[in-house]
């Protein structure tokens, strides 16, 4: 009888700690190569929780030659934005999937207003236990083209490279797996140049949004990847006791 107390007491004090300690969803905003990428990839790892990145997602619909992904394709190919509906509808599908329910990082979404008023409709049910965390990172444009047309990726691990500030051991070949690096087709001087002014023009104001909101903070991201990580983690925290 009484183990079976301190049982349920520990369980039910286990399950507190983690609805205390869970991260909710944070959104990482930036434009096209601050990194949000490989920050989202440093906080799995701390968290626990999964990355939802629209890009990959809509990537492996290309790869699959889904509906969404021939319908992408074109889109992302010129580097403008993939229609609200469809990358909405996709967003919904993922975070019915029972890994989301400590939280989960945002890589790429919302990246318009229309994208922000759903996503907040959404999680307004849940704004109480699971509150979110944006947070915005910020590059200078130049350091950005570097990183966009020096990036190359495995296509086994998703391991990211860059030839100019961190290249593999080897030319081309992933350290972890020893596969063949890939570029992005949209990791072009041109696309890039798209891809920013779709950034300036609509996802800019989702910055001011969530700024507005105070639910924000901001990282400088030309920093080392782990420091990067260590002050989204601070924020987060501090964001969160605010709450
Ligand atoms: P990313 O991998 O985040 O740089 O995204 C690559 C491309 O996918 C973008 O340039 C867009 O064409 C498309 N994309 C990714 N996320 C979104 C989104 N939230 N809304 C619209 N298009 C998106």
């Amino acid at each position: 009888m009484s183990s079976s107390v301190s049982t349920e007491t520990s369980m039910e004090s286990s399950r507190a700690t983690e609805s205390n300690t869970a991260p909710g969803p944070i959104l990482l905003l930036g434009a096209p190569g601050v990194g949000k990428g490989t920050q989202a990839k440093e906080l799995v790892k701390l968290w626990s929780i999964p990355q939802i990145s629209t890009g990959d997602l809509l990537r492996a619909n290309v790869a699959e030659g889904t509906k969404l992904g021939r319908v992408a394709k074109e889109i992302m190919g010129r580097g403008e934005l993939v229609p609200d509906s469809l990358v909405n509808e996709m967003v919904a599908v993922r975070l019915l999937e029972p890994d989301t329910a400590r939280g989960y990082i945002l890589d790429g979404f919302p990246r318009t207003l229309g994208q922000a008023t759903w996503l907040d409709a959404r999680l307004s049910a849940q704004i109480e236990s699971l509150p979110l965390v944006a947070v915005s990172i910020q590059v200078n444009y130049n350091q950005l083209l570097r990183r966009i047309t020096g990036r190359r990726n495995c296509p086994v691990c998703q391991t990211i490279y860059n030839v100019y500030m961190n290249p593999p051991k080897r030319e081309g070949i992933c350290d972890v797996e020893g596969a063949a690096l890939i570029q992005r087709a949209d990791d072009t001087e041109e696309v890039f140049k798209e891809r920013m002014r779709a950034y300036t023009a609509l996802t800019a104001p989702v910055v001011d949004h969530y700024r507005a909101l105070g639910r924000f903070a901001e990282v400088d991201g030309d920093r080392p990847i782990a420091v990067i990580a260590a002050g989204i983690v601070a924020a987060a925290e501090r964001l969160r006791h605010a709450a």
